[in-house]
């Protein structure tokens, strides 16, 4: 049972006196610090840096995700690592809260620490952190913290959002970085759009009509009257004489004339030169714990294959791709084609219930008869991990009857009780889907979930 103890760890001076917790004992380092779940721990130094580095320090200790940690004077940085300024009160109640917490995981071992950290306080967040002697720029000093051995928390970001393990939240940056080193230390310069030359200059031209000569205004300038200096005609009239051409810059190495600069990009890390459209662009958002993380949290571990392996199955771009396509073809050519989905709400439920070898035994029982059903023809995607999104072209919703009978031979067959399959149809082509296929699938989806 947790909490384990009840003493309220401190590092650094002037430990208060315990009024809520039993006692209050001072520590020096993360080795000082018993190795628990879910215990409390206040920062009180003096020095930010040194403060910065003592916490990044105390996320070395493999149980920490799980503690509660304060400081007692707060900056951007221990924003992004700890829940907020000492107050024993409020602390107290905190630290309840996730000892409480604690006692509904059933294997905490296998929590990885990210996950653990997240779930177990659903206000804190992955933040950025803008650092600008750091390559990057930004950093998330939680995963740096928790993860040291990283070599770009970024992409590791990036592929803990496209799994789900984390979402994001809310847009902070969008930054540009280096293609060569991912810098974020980039210098933008204009450039002569013909030699590259950063030696350009902005000129007011006078273009004579007489002689076609194009040069600098001030070379036209003769006693306080305009003459050209090529043919010396007299320029009295703009728009008859003479006129400014567009081109107001010119390039001191090859004297080209022209309208715009080019920009381009010198990192200030490696010396890439780089043309502006070609920089990376990241996004920099906070983040929170995603769909899958969610999950892994409550179960303790990714769930290995909750894949059902039904012939035709795609993935779901792809079955994306396919849906968008068939539509197009269906609207032009006036055909009719049938989207299944089935929904097996209590999927997640039954495997907390009955573990997962039971529910792999079911998935595979499903798997049969669904593979009986469907033509070679039929596209599937297991496109949540409790919903099934069948494709099955030509196919008019007249035969749903046809259909619908043959799903519930099939649904008893399954010989499991706690089997429920809810089945709906739709007809494509649908003009919607061409204004967002992501949206539209969301939207059905939905449908399905409000249905039950
Ligand atoms: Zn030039
Ligand atoms: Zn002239
Ligand atoms: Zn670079």
């Amino acid at each position: 049972m947790y909490p384990i103890d009840n003493n309220l760890y401190w590092l650094g001076r002037d430990p208060p006196k315990a009024v809520h917790f039993k006692n209050v004992k001072q520590v020096h380092c993360v080795d000082d610090l018993p190795d628990i779940w879910g215990g409390i721990l206040c920062v009180n130094l003096d020095d930010p840096e040194e403060q910065s580095h003592m916490l990044v320090s105390i996320f070395s200790h493999q149980k920490v995700w799980s503690w509660a940690m304060y400081v007692t004077h707060t900056n951007h940085y221990s924003d992004c690592l700890c829940d907020g300024v000492f107050n024993e009160q409020t602390a107290y109640n905190y630290w309840l809260e996730i000892n409480h917490r604690l006692n509904k995981l059933s294997n905490i071992e296998q929590i990885d620490p990210l996950t653990g950290w997240l779930g177990i306080q659903r206000t804190r967040r992955v933040t950025p952190f803008k650092q600008l002697n750091y390559l990057g720029i930004y950093q998330y000093p939680i995963i740096e913290a928790l993860y040291p051995e990283l070599y770009s928390t970024y992409r590791y970001v990036l592929s803990e959002v496209n799994r789900e393990m984390l979402e994001p939240e809310k847009l902070v940056d969008r930054i540009r970085v280096c293609k060569q080193c991912n810098s974020g230390h980039l210098n933008y310069v204009e450039v002569c759009p013909n030699c590259k030359s950063i030696d350009i200059d902005v000129q007011t031209s006078l273009h004579c009509f007489t002689c076609g000569h194009v040069g600098d205004q001030q070379s036209f300038l003769r006693k306080g009257k305009l003459e050209c200096p090529n043919c010396l005609t007299q320029l009295r009239h703009i728009g008859v004489d003479y006129d400014r051409p567009l081109e107001t810059h010119i390039c001191r190495s090859c004297f080209h004339l022209f309208v715009e600069p080019e920009t381009i990009s010198n990192c200030l890390n490696c010396e890439t030169q780089t043309e502006t459209a070609e920089l990376i662009v990241q996004k920099i958002h906070q983040l929170k714990l995603g769909q899958l993380g969610e999950y892994v949290y409550q179960h303790g571990k990714v769930l290995q294959a909750p894949e059902l392996s039904i012939k035709g199955k795609v993935d779901a771009g792809y079955f994306e791709n396919i849906l968008l396509w068939l539509n197009k073809v269906a609207l032009r050519h006036d055909e009719e084609h049938l989207l299944l989905s089935m929904y097996l709400p209590r999927l997640e439920e039954y495997s907390s219930l009955y573990g997962d070898s039971k529910m792999f035994a079911l998935l595979d029982q499903i798997t049969v008869r669904l593979n009986g059903l469907f033509r070679d023809t039929d596209i599937c995607c297991q496109y949540k991990q409790d919903v099934l999104l069948v494709l099955m072209p030509k196919t008019k919703m007249t035969s749903i009857s046809v259909l619908q009978k043959k799903i519930e031979q099939l649904s008893s067959l399954i010989e499991e009780e706690q089997f429920v399959l809810h089945v709906s149809a739709v007809k494509i082509p649908d003009p919607t889907i061409n204004e967002g296929v992501k949206v539209w699938l969301a939207e059905t989806i939905g449908n399905i979930y409000a249905a039950r």
